[in-house]
Order: structure tokens, then sequence, then C-alpha cells
């Protein structure tokens, strides 16, 4: 049975008018599942409208009530990760434990912004001039707008809600079209911690969605996640129109593994960065740079572990690697193996033959035995590339699939060069035994997340998540302390009390001597 997924706006679920739906599947079966409405120009001004009285109300709240309420918020989300989780990979296709990582991810945010009567402490110097004192204040921008990807249905809105509301903000999210039921569970339970009724919108739809949000000028600031085009894009329109925006994109995370590796770690950090949630990951790692005499014995190193990965339904008990998100991405991703194959690159694994070691059926049976998960599903195994060379598109393009490619390199100074010159910066991740190599890769690397034999560097809530270059487009980083002065302006007040009897005119500019 398909159900209906609708909009969630004055603290309901609200059926769409627009008469555009798009449908949604569980990617492990191939089965439609649902459908969702697509929000016309019309619909999204009414849920923008919605969100402008709350505004203003909520930026009223005191700070105690906001993080009373962001405190009940935490709890319900914890006790919800289960659920929650099962919601996600109905949709998206990723196994339980991950959904749940996911969720838990999304919670570290929720729990950096229950601090926010610390996180808007503003600054006070007394006596600047005679009498006169400076103090800095933050305040909210009103209603910010957030448009979200499919890969982290739930953690990504996560990122921005939290500062966002706690900041005194009213948030509107635009979640992927493709798995959007985690964002009317978030919308319940942020209802039942005690939220007041548009404070926080979710509008379901389709590019048309974007665009109202764009053109509207009561939406102040826009933060986005998703491919670079699509982040370019949104930058470019949103700042033109006045507004704030943060736009963060695609990504081709490299992994530099140096000849004194501990092979058995690299190798296993690849294979779990590379297929972890199909690889339908920003973090993920796409590219693995072996410099010197380690590339033969990290290659197989890698092409021995990949049959022992379960792949098959992620909500199947034992399973590591779920489906991809649509029929036509399995296609794409499946394209460009090919596509590799035709320009001089080794497929060492072919994925595009299934998995290695078989599926695991859905009830969790004997890998290899077939089950619903290997007649219908959305499914790709796990890929390896050897002999890649930049000019490729599997080199070139984000693949945002289970497909690792191995570059050969002859020296460091040669893998600096190739990550550097990459349009992508995202992510990166150094393995080397030698604290000084480390060190001078986290200097000379120019991407925004550097790993040090941690290959999917995500910063923790209390720093701040984002990219370079083409991956990200705008000034601040996303979450933790940049989140915070992302959605709040910062005011100077100068106050003097003076005593009436003492007042003169003074033409001459201020002085504080
Ligand atoms: P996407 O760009 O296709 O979609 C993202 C959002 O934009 C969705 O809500 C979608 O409805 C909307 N959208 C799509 N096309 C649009 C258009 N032409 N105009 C306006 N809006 C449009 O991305 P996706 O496929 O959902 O997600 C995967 C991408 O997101 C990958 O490129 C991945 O690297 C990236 N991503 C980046 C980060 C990061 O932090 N940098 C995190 C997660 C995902």
């Amino acid at each position: 049975m398909s159900t209906r997924i609708s909009h969630w706006v004055d603290g309901t679920v609200t059926a769409g008018t627009s008469g555009r739906t798009a449908p949604v599947y569980n990617p492990a079966t191939g089965l439609r599942s649902g459908d969702v409405d697509l929000a016309s120009a019309a619909e999204v001004q009414r849920a923008v409208a919605s969100a402008t009285g709350a505004a203003r109300e909520w930026r009223s709240t005191s700070l105690s009530r906001r993080s009373a309420i962001l405190f009940a918020f935490r709890q319900l989300l914890h006790d919800a990760t289960d659920d929650l989780a099962k919601v996600i990979t109905a949709e998206h296709g990723k196994v339980l434990s991950d959904a749940a990582a996911e969720v838990g991810r999304g919670l570290e945010n929720v729990e950096y912004a229950c601090g926010v009567p610390e996180l808007l402490k503003g600054g006070f110097s007394e006596q600047v001039s005679t009498g006169i004192d400076v103090y800095s204040i933050r305040q909210p921008l009103g209603v910010v707008a957030g448009i979200t990807p499919f890969n982290f249905p739930a953690m990504v809105p996560l990122w921005m809600a939290a500062n966002a509301i706690a900041c005194g903000n009213a948030f509107v999210l635009k979640p992927s079209e493709k798995d959007p039921s985690a964002s009317l569970v978030l919308a319940e339970l942020w209802k039942r911690a005690g939220l007041p009724d548009g404070v926080f919108t979710v509008v379901q739809g389709d590019r048309v969605a974007v665009d109202a949000l764009i053109e509207h000028p009561d939406v102040a600031a826009i933060s986005f996640v998703g491919s670079t085009p699509v982040a370019r894009s949104i930058y470019e329109r949103g700042t033109a129109r006045g507004k704030r925006v943060q736009a963060l994109g695609g990504a081709k995370n490299h992994m530099l593994v140096l000849p004194d590796a501990d092979l058995d770690l690299a190798a296993d950090a690849a294979v779990s960065a590379a297929y972890g949630a199909a690889g339908e990951r920003c973090m993920a790692i796409s590219v693995a740079v072996a410099v010197g005499g380690i590339g033969d014995r990290f290659v197989e190193a890698i092409a021995a572990r990949i049959p022992k990965l379960q792949i098959g339904d992620g909500a199947a008990p034992g399973t590591d690697m779920g489906p991809l998100i649509t029929a036509e991405h399995r296609d794409k991703v499946a394209g460009y193996i090919a596509a590799g194959e035709k320009s001089g690159a080794k497929v060492v694994v072919d994925g595009r033959d299934g998995p290695a070691g078989g599926f695991v059926p859905s009830d969790g049976g004997t890998p290899g035995s077939g089950g619903v998960a290997a007649e219908g599903g959305f499914f790709v195994g796990a890929t390896l590339l050897d002999g890649v060379t930049p000019d490729m598109s599997v080199y070139t393009d984000e693949i945002f699939g289970p497909v690792l490619a191995v570059v050969r390199a002859d020296t460091y100074e040669e893998a600096i060069e190739l990550i550097n010159a990459n349009p992508f910066a995202n992510g990166t991740a150094i393995f080397t035994r030698d604290g000084g190599a480390a060190r001078r890769f986290q200097f000379d690397v120019e991407v925004g997340m550097v790993g040090i034999n941690v290959p999917i560097p995500t910063p923790v809530a209390y720093y701040s998540f984002g990219g370079w270059r083409n991956s990200l487009f705008g000034d601040t980083h996303m979450y933790g302390p940049e989140g915070v002065t992302f959605y709040t302006r910062g005011k100077v007040v100068t106050s003097k009390w003076p005593d009436p009897a003492t007042s003169t005119i003074d033409l001459g500019f201020p002085t504080t001597r």
C-alpha cells in the first residue's frame, strides 16, 4: 500500500493541494512505498507566512524556555532513535545501524544547541568613555530555510534546525523528495517537545518549492546541502536576492596512503569509508592515492576484504551495505564503472555483477542464497578500480556509489598536488605512521576537513562542518559555532545614562578620550 507523505505547516500534517506528487521507493525491494506531495509556489507562500508569524513570537521567548524545549526534544529524539532509523532505512536503504548512527550525529547537534544561553552570550565593555558602556548582542534573522539531500534525511536537517531554532529563528525545511518521511518524524518530535506551531515547518517538494523559497522576500537565509551544481545555483540566486546563503556541495574525497602506513589498518579504513552507506556519503572515500611501493599490496588487501561484505536489505540483520537510492542512480553508477573500464582502468572487483559475496536475504539468512534484495532492489556491489588516472570520468566526477578508484603516485608531492588540484575539497585523509608526514599533510592540504589515520573526519558538533572550493559556497561552515554565527546577526549597543542637567550641544565627532 502506498502512503501519502504531506507537508507540516502550523504544527500539523497538511495535505498538498498542488496536484503534483513524486513516488518514494524502498530501494532494497524496488517497490513503491509512498507518494510525496510536491508543493506549489502558493503552498510555500502559506508555509512561510505561518513561519513568519511564529518567528515574531519565538524570538521573544526566553533563552531558558528555548533551552528547555531543546532539552525535551533531545530526549524525545534519543528515545525515538530506533524508530526513526527504521523510517530512514525504509526509504534510503542504508543499514539500520548506520541510520541510527546518523540520528546520533544529529543528536549531537541538538545537544550543542541546548547550550544556547551560553552560545548567545555577547560581549560587554564598561566605561569605554566616561559614563559610556558598549555591548554586543546577536539576534535571530527571522525565517530561515533548509534544503537537504537524500543521503542524510535526519542528520542534515538537524545540523541546521537545532541551531537555527535555538537562536530564535523559525525554520522551514525542504527535505529531499526521495526519502521525505524522516522530516515528519522530526516535526512530530518538535511539537511534543513543546515547540510552538510554525517554528518548525516542512514543505515537501522539488525545484518548484526551492525556487519559491529563494524568491520569497521573508526568507532571510538559506542553508543548502546537496550536489555542487545545485549548491552553486542556490548560492548565486539566493545571494543575488540579498539572502545569507551557505551551500554545501559534492565531494571527491582522497585518501592518501604513504608507503609506511599500516597496511591492514589502511585497507580496513578504505573499505569502511568507500563502501559504507553504499558510498552515498559526502565524506565517503572515493579515491585512494597509493604512494610508492605500497600500491599493489594495498589493492590486494582491499580486494581480499570485499567478498566478506554482507550486502542486502539494510533492514535485515547482519547487512553491511544496502542498495542505492533509485534505479536511475544504480544505472548511473554502473555506467561510470563501464566508462572507467573503457578508458583503461582495471576493474579489480566488479559490482555490476552483484556483490562479490552474494546478497544477504531479507530475513538475514545465508549470503548468496538470493532473496528479495537480489531481485528488485537498486543494488551495485562494492567495486574496486585500479590504475585510475585524473583524466578518467571515474576520477573527475562524483559517482556517489560503492566505487573506489585507486590512483598511483610516485611521491608525496605528486599526491598532494593531485588532491589540491581537484575542484572538490570536502574531506581527505592521510594514512601513515610518520607524525612529521601527517603534520606536513595537515599544513599542505587545501581541503576543509582532514583525517589523520581517520578516513571519515566528520567534525563533532562543537566544531563546524564544511569543505573548500566546489564543496562549499558561502563564508561559514555548517553547525557548531559557525552555525550560530550564520543564524544570527550582530548588533552593538553604545549606552549612556547621562544627567540631563549636564547636557550640551556638541557637533564634533564622538571620541572616546
Ligand atoms: P541534490 O543536489 O540532487 O538535491 C539536494 C536538494 O536540492 C534536494 O532537496 C532536492 O530536492 C533539491 N534539488 C535538486 N535539484 C534541484 C534543482 N535543480 N533546483 C533546486 N533544487 C534542487 O543532491 P542529492 O542527490 O539529494 O544528494 C547527494 C549530493 O549531496 C551529493 O553530491 C553529496 O556529495 C552532497 N552532499 C554534500 C554534503 C556536504 O556536507 N558537503 C553532505 C551530504 C550530501
